[in-house]
């Protein structure tokens, strides 16, 4: 069943079945190829200098942290964001590092980095590139060998597939050092038992996902344009973060004057589910670190949601939404900030 999974998404994600890794989550794929790929380094004794970018999912951002905090002599250089939210300047990497960490699309604006680009600067100069494609899999092309990244990070619940199930991509050379030892399933990398059924159940998501994804991208497409311009005209001072080019159902806007946590409750109790930029950190709303990194204001950023449309997202549940968007952000801006 493995061996069956591993060739459904190398033929959904253009890789060998046996660059297929199955993990437990995107955050552990994540872990296991940037730590991995920095272990390399140690292992030789070289100079340690990561490339990654200030908009990264914490699953990458943390791990660099956590990495640079515990190796005094790890460098961690960041590439510069637009306000658009998006990578442009790439001369960090005209110099090799140790370990490149790119996300392919940010989870929260839903901007799409240049990863072609990026891919080709760390293949002149040798530099192991990890990327983070957990918003992208099954929702856009992903060609992994043609792409010539060294790893990539995928998440099943992304796509459809069941929650607890990541993929690492990883190709023959170089492969990241171990970072949990045992028995050296799946090549040593991500030894421990597989989850056969999980594995089958994501190979099966994708393939219907990757099937389905011209259609879906053109409708979601479609009902987000519809979601952004509604909001546009009923609610006044709206600040729209999302900009091309973007993945087709993320919507990021703020509603300055009212908190974060305010419209997710009163969104909520109409039984629409939205999300905060960043998740709240031991009670205390924060700014979103990705709008902060694009210049936003933190007061702006503040009051930040983002709205995912995805498969089951009807052209009914927008225009609910849209129905009741003015009265919920006037009665969040009426309760004030924090
Ligand atoms: N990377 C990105 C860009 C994500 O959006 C997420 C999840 O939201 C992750 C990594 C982590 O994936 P998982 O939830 O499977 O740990």
């Amino acid at each position: 069943m493995l061996a069956e999974a591993r060739e459904i998404i190398a033929d959904a994600l253009s890789c060998e079945p046996i660059e297929v890794i199955f993990t437990g989550s995107g955050t552990e794929a994540d872990n296991l190829a940037v730590r991995g790929l920095l272990q390399n380094a140690v292992d030789r004794e070289e100079t340690l200098r990561i490339v990654t970018t200030p908009i990264e999912h914490p699953a990458v951002k943390e791990t660099v942290s956590s990495l640079a905090t515990r190796m005094p002599h790890v460098q961690v250089d960041y590439l510069p964001v637009t306000s658009s939210g998006h990578i442009e300047d790439l001369e960090l990497l005209d110099l090799p590092a140790t370990v490149a960490a790119v996300m392919w699309a940010n989870n929260e604006t839903g901007a799409i980095q240049p990863i072609t680009k990026v891919a080709e600067k760390c293949q002149e100069t040798e530099t192991p590139l990890h990327v983070d494609a957990v918003q992208v899999v099954g929702h856009l092309p992903v060609d992994f060998s043609a792409l010539g990244a060294t790893t990539m990070a995928a998440s099943a619940h992304k796509f459809g597939g069941p929650r607890g199930v990541g993929i690492l991509l990883a190709k023959r050379s170089p492969v990241p050092s171990p970072v949990i030892t045992g028995g050296g399933q799946q090549r040593g990398i991500r030894p421990g038992t597989p989850d056969a059924a999980g594995a089958m159940a994501t190979a099966v998501a994708l393939r219907e996902a990757v099937t389905e994804m011209d259609g879906e991208r053109a409708r979601l497409e479609s009902l987000t344009a519809r979601l952004r311009d509604g909001l546009k005209e009923s609610v006044d001072k709206l600040v729209v973060h999302t900009s091309e080019p973007n993945l087709p159902g993320h919507l990021f806007v703020s509603f300055p004057g009212a908190e974060a946590d305010s419209l997710i409750m009163l969104f909520d109790s109409l039984g629409i589910e939205v999300a905060a930029g960043s998740a709240c950190s031991s009670g205390v709303n924060r700014a979103s670190h990705v709008l902060l990194a694009m210049g936003v204001e933190e007061k702006v950023a503040r009051g930040a949601i983002r709205f995912t449309l995805g498969r089951t997202t009807s052209q009914e549940d927008v225009d609910f939404l849209l129905a009741h968007a003015a009265d919920v952000v006037e009665r969040a801006r009426l309760a004030g900030m924090a």
